[in-house]
């Protein structure tokens, strides 16, 4: 199949457009592109800069870009974020209905009215799945459990901006234990996450930050979240006028995941967990729109950094 190239990812008046056509190509839908090699590349060395960070004790698990939809249900995702889920759903039944619904597309019909909710959700974060996984080998470890996990998100954002994406990379380092050991390994993430930034000749700047919790209920927990600073997120601005983007956040959960999985420390407290997130696509924006498209003539200390 080929489409034309030049086909606009982004509206007119946005000073990232010509950005856009060089890093992506349409797909048919806001905020779901398809990546250039250019792109790719960076985004794969951003990967590898960030794993020289990882804690060698973190076990490192890949998760596909769906996981059970009972398990997020039973994460809560539906009472904080109902309207950005995305659920899986297929055609079920027999060969004559499956067949009536797909043969009712030819006729102009409309097929999806037959879909049936299957038991997977497209993962909106990549650390849902890895609690439940934590808490089936019983009693923590004394000093609790690191992971280092990534997956393809999806939240139902559809935009023309580059930087709300519909489906994106999040990496995310992970940390279970006792209160003290989640405030340390978050305190310690906000230091370094600076440095990386720094590292990367990136303008970042730390602020205590709120989830887009759905409906009027959200405005509580928005600011509930935001008075017991359980949100930091680091903000890079894509141009000089930009207003700044969250490149990654720090999350403390305080004993919520611990207490729905049953997680329990080796003293046997109900565990609190923590994670870092990486946004990788909008590191890697980040990085195109602050030092241009032409990796060679990027900063030194950048090419260095990114292993070039
Ligand atoms: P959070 O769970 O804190 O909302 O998301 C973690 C990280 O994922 C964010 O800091 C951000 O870098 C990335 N992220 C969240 N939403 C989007 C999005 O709509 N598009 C892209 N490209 N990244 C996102
Ligand atoms: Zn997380």
């Amino acid at each position: 199949m080929s489409h034309p190239a030049t086909e606009s990812v982004c509206p007119t008046d946005d000073p990232l457009e010509s950005l856009a056509a060089t890093l992506f190509r349409p797909m048919g839908s806001d905020g779901v592109y398809a990546r250039t090699a250019l792109y790719e590349d960076v985004v794969e060395r951003l990967g590898a800069f960030i794993s020289r960070e990882r804690d060698p004790r973190a076990e490192i698990l890949r998760f596909p870009p769906v996981m059970s939809r009972h398990q997020l249900e039973k994460s809560g995702y539906l009472k904080s974020f109902p309207n950005l889920l995305g659920c899986v759903c297929a055609l079920h039944g027999s060969e004559t209905a499956i067949r009536a619904a797909a043969d009712s597309h030819e006729a102009g019909g409309d097929w999806t009215k037959s879909l049936a909710a299957a038991d997977l959700v497209l993962s909106p974060a990549a650390c849902y799945p890895v609690y439940p996984i934590a808490a089936s080998r019983g009693r923590l470890p004394s000093g609790g459990l690191l992971f280092d996990v990534a997956a393809d998100c999806f939240r139902r954002e559809p935009s023309r901006s580059l930087d709300r994406l519909q489906s994106f990379r999040m990496r995310e380092f992970v940390r279970i234990g006792t209160p003290q050991e989640i405030v340390a390994f978050r305190e310690q993430w906000m230091t370094r996450a600076q440095g990386l930034a720094s590292e990367l000749a990136l303008p970042g700047a730390l602020e205590v930050a709120n989830d887009p919790f759905f409906g009027k209920l959200g405005q509580i927990m928005a600011v509930s979240q935001r008075q017991h600073s359980l949100k930091f997120e680091l903000l890079i601005p894509y141009y000089a006028t930009a207003k700044p983007t969250a490149c990654m956040s720090f999350n403390c959960h305080l004993e919520h995941f611990g207490e729905i999985w049953g997680i329990h420390d080796s003293a046997g407290q109900v565990a609190h967990t923590g994670c870092v997130a990486f946004g990788m696509d909008r590191l890697a924006v980040a990085l195109f729109s602050n030092h241009g498209t032409d990796v060679s003539r990027w900063p030194a200390s950048v090419r260095q950094a990114l292993a070039f």
